[in-house]
């Protein structure tokens, strides 16, 4: 009998799993998957299977697994001080080390930060805040806030409207009115293919300036958008998008938040995507990466701009009425400053800026003349590969056949896992920033019998 049978039962019983069919789940007609192990960019399952995670959970062990440095100066914190609240002007001395680090990595006008757990509930602060600043400025009507179809920005009321991806809000109520959408800067999937690069931007510009006009630029607070487009496809931006974007937002006088919870801390081969495509936001949203998930952190790095408001507003009305009981919570804070060291000391952003397109090149080179492969793409430690029934004209597979989840299980059973993406047939890696070269390159010969077995 295998070591704790009791568990695959106790699982099924018991366990709620987050972005799962709950009644596969408990019905046995999917496999419950537990892990017990890490080291480097490989994961253990319970029956000893060692799998190399070309996503880095969900793309965020950005250190690699097993990291003793990591885990030491979790354990020390435990020892030494495991919680203190950071509320009323309270911090530990892990907390504020960290913020100092952050601050010293963030682009120049970037002022202080504010703690929180996860990517969501830094969002769900950031879209407060907004509302915040203007009702501060004397501009109670100026609250909507627009992201991009297919951006993902959490799975709460806002931050849920905010995620441009319709399973996220069927059912669900969402989004809610104060949220809007524009189009995806997606220019493989542009509707009209013979619209050139430069033009698909004027277009995404051109589109957004219509929603602001019909919407009145009274109305409208914010704009919140991945530098790279994450869960909804790994998508880098064309060539000028955030230069167009960000005119048409200082012209109408509304607040970027940069979404930097998978790019923040070196994934694109630079320490944030704002500093990469010039952005120049007055919020970064930053989690995973943070900690390389070894605890949970997240953070809102807000400009000195927005910082004066927040100040003047609590002047005028008191304390600020926001927070968290775990905002700063010294335990995720060791680990933050941990990973931030490693990060320095082992190069890893400039491994990024190396194997990444080398693992991009590789899958090109195996991938690339495969029928169904339509497009491969990405930037710094990020890649996709988009399955299409036909690469003339784009065309996706059907709906119900699941081809990019069909690839991954075929990669999976031959120890590599890739990511299907929740929308279309894609394929997303993100791989630990301490990947080989030999890694990525068995990543793109799997990849290549997966597709071959499937396709
Ligand atoms: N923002 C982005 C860009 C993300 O990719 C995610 C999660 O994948 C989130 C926000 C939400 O973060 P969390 O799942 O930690 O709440």
């Amino acid at each position: 009998m295998r070591k704790n049978d009791m568990l695959e039962q106790w699982d099924r019983e018991n366990f709620f799993h987050p972005s799962t069919h709950l009644a596969d789940f408990a019905r046995g007609d999917m496999p419950a998957r537990v892990i017990s192990g890490g080291k480097g960019s490989h994961i253990t399952d319970r029956d000893g299977n060692r799998l190399l995670d070309g996503f880095a959970g969900l793309y965020c062990v950005n250190v690699g697994y097993g990291r003793t440095e990591i885990a030491e100066a979790i354990a020390a914190q435990a020892h030494e001080l495991a919680y203190y609240h950071a509320y009323v002007g309270h911090g530990t001395e892990v907390s504020i080390t960290l913020a100092k680090m952050i601050l010293d990595r963030a682009p120049a006008n970037m002022s202080k930060v504010y703690f929180g757990l996860g990517g969501s509930d830094a969002n769900e602060t950031n879209a407060k805040l907004l509302w915040y600043y203007n009702n501060i400025l004397g501009r109670p009507e100026k609250k909507k806030i627009i992201s991009r179809w297919r951006g993902y920005h959490g799975s709460g009321l806002i931050t849920g409207s905010m995620t441009g991806l319709q399973a996220f809000h069927q059912k669900f109520d969402l989004p809610l009115p104060q949220v809007l959408h524009t189009v995806a800067p997606y220019y493989y999937r542009r509707d009209d293919l013979d619209m050139s690069e430069a033009d698909f931007v004027a277009h995404c510009a051109t589109e957004l300036e219509a929603l602001i006009e019909r919407e009145g630029p009274d109305t409208i607070a914010g704009f919140i958008g991945e530098p790279v487009l994450g869960t909804g496809g790994i998508v880098p931006p064309p060539t000028g998008y955030w230069e167009a974007i960000q005119k048409v937002l200082k012209k109408n006088d509304i607040l970027l938040i940069a979404d930097e919870v998978v790019t923040g801390f070196g994934r694109l081969g630079s320490m944030f995507g704002s500093d990469h495509y010039g952005m120049e936001p007055d919020i970064i949203t930053i989690a995973k990466g943070l900690t390389s998930a070894y605890a949970p952190l997240s953070g809102s790095i807000i400009s000195e701009k927005m910082w004066k408001v927040l100040e003047q507003g609590t002047d005028e009305n008191g304390p600020i009425g926001h927070g968290w009981t775990y905002s700063a919570h010294p335990i995720g804070a060791a680990a933050g400053v941990a990973n931030l060291k490693l990060i320095d000391e082992l190069n890893l952003i400039a491994n990024n800026a190396d194997t990444g397109p080398y693992l991009r090149q590789r899958l090109a080179e195996e991938l690339g003349n495969h029928t169904h492969v339509g497009d491969i793409r990405g930037e710094g430690m990020l890649a996709a590969v988009e399955l299409v029934q036909d690469r003339d004209s784009r065309t996706f597979f059907d709906a119900g056949d699941g081809i990019g989840g069909k690839v991954a299980a075929a990669m999976l059973k031959r120890g590599v896992i890739a990511r299907a993406m929740p929308q279309g047939d894609i394929l997303g890696l993100a791989p630990p920033f301490c990947l080989t070269r030999d890694e990525a390159d068995q990543i793109a010969t799997t990849m290549r019998d997966a597709l071959i077995e499937v396709l």
